[in-house]
């Protein structure tokens, strides 16, 4: 078969992956550059101001084994090499108050007294964090959906409240304005998964390594700067509308863009389609990767985090040292900052990253289980991690899903 995938992020990439044995796989991205959300400096990212041989993400950074499997095995499949990290988090409140979490209490160099004084603040939240977990573990997934984090949550009385909500900036990069309104059917499993004993990974050569590593496998062919004009499905297949080029037929299409952009794709989308995709919108989010410790000294703290999550401005930063492999003595700090730009001297960023994700919301969650059941209609398939977790596992599993269904390799 003839398969149009349109998006060359990490679930488009994938497909391409698993569909490219058996069949003619082209790959149409808008951007000049593949990997979407990934974007790793020194490799599909340029900067000159990062010395050669260092790798920074700034985008996704990193990977749990335990709740990732299949794409562990992914890159155990392609020879990719990942190494283990710590992923600490800590909570700075608007008050400036300090909350370290048990792995990072358990990791940092201070002295005994002030590491009880961490354990026993942490301490005090423990009512509230089992009360969450308790109520968490029992609730249906009937009870979740039309839930959004605001209800399930209530305000943020204990700073655990807070906590859990920053996570979800961290994990989704959706302004904190906007967390009370993400579904609970999405956010409740991941803070429910994510807040556990969870060990982490990172690519070693940064995140984009694997992507590459797809690359030299590919048989098939990839056009970036790809402007569609429109698609049109017929009983015999699909016909591909690219700016000034011929029109183009293919057997099957996957769309593995963000939900939003369906319907620009779309020419003759169905009343049904309309209604599914029209429910969800998009969400631009920036990440900033710099040099700046300033933040940390301004407040006093001079061991991070892996990610620090500070509440006012609600944003945080992942300290990207320790997540990129670098030896403990690296003469600089790497930090990768969301919502923090005000704090950040402009003469050590280092580079300013776009990126666009998809907002979730009660009711665009809402649309899912029918695009899902629907998935493969009229020969349009759909892959994407916003048809999981929205993390790199939802990712790998909705690209397996399309092959699965259409014949390809099996993980
Ligand atoms: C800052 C940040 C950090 C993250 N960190 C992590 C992390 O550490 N771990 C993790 O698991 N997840 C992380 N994520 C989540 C991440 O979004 C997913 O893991 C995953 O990378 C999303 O892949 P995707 O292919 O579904 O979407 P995308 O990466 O958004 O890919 C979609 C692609 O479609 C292209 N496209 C859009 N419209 C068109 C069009 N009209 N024509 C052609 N192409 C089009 C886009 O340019 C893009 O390349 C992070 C996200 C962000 C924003």
């Amino acid at each position: 078969m003839r398969v149009a995938i349109i998006g060359g992020g990490a679930a488009g990439m994938m497909t391409a992956y698993l569909l490219d044995p058996a069949h003619q796989v082209t790959v149409y991205e808008r951007e000049a550059i593949l990997g979407g959300n990934v974007r790793t400096l020194g490799r599909n990212v340029d900067s000159a101001a990062v010395p050669a041989g260092i790798y920074l993400d700034s985008g996704v950074i990193e990977f749990s084994p335990e709740h990732f499997p299949t794409l562990h095995r992914l890159f155990a499949r392609l020879g990719v090499a990942t190494r283990p990290v710590p992923s600490t988090t800590a909570l700075i409140t608007a008050s400036g108050r300090h909350y370290l979490s048990a792995g990072k209490i358990a990791a940092s160099s201070m002295p005994w007294p002030r590491r009880a004084a961490a354990f026993t603040r942490l301490l005090s939240l423990a009512p509230a964090q089992l009360r969450f977990r308790r109520r968490g573990a029992r609730a249906s997934e009937d009870q979740l959906h039309p839930t959004s984090v605001g209800e399930f949550l209530g305000p943020s009385r204990s700073p655990l409240h807070e906590w859990l909500r920053l996570l979800l900036v961290y994990g989704y990069s959706i302004p904190r304005a906007q967390i009370d309104a993400m579904p609970a059917a999405l956010a409740v499993p991941v803070l429910m998964s994510f807040t556990g004993e969870t060990s982490w990974t990172s690519v070693v050569g940064g995140t984009y390594r694997y992507v590459e590593a797809i690359i030299d496998n590919l048989q098939g062919e990839v056009i970036t700067g790809a402007e569609i004009d429109g698609i049109t499905r017929d009983p015999r297949g699909v016909e591909l509308r690219l700016c000034g080029a011929e029109p183009r037929r293919f057997d099957a299409l996957v769309i593995a863009t963000p939900p939003a952009q369906v319907l620009s794709l779309l020419r003759d989308p169905s009343d049904a389609e309309r209604r599914r995709f029209s429910a969800w919108g998009g969400n631009d989010a920036e990440a900033i990767i710099h040099s700046d410790s300033g933040m940390y000294r301004r407040r006093g703290i001079v061991d991070y985090s892996e990610f620090d999550l500070f509440a006012r401005p609600p944003g945080y930063n992942a300290y990207l040292n320790r997540l990129s492999g670098l030896p403990p003595d690296h003469p600089v700090d790497y930090h990768f900052s969301y919502n923090l730009a005000d704090e950040i001297d402009p003469a050590k960023i280092l580079h300013v990253q776009r990126h666009r994700t998809p907002l979730y919301t009660v009711d665009s969650l809402a649309t899912r289980p029918e695009i899902i059941a629907t998935n493969g209609g009229d020969n349009t398939f759909y892959a994407g991690a916003w048809l999981g977790e929205g993390l790199h596992e939802g990712a790998i599993t909705s690209a397996l899903e399309v092959s699965r269904r259409l014949g390809g390799r099996l993980l």
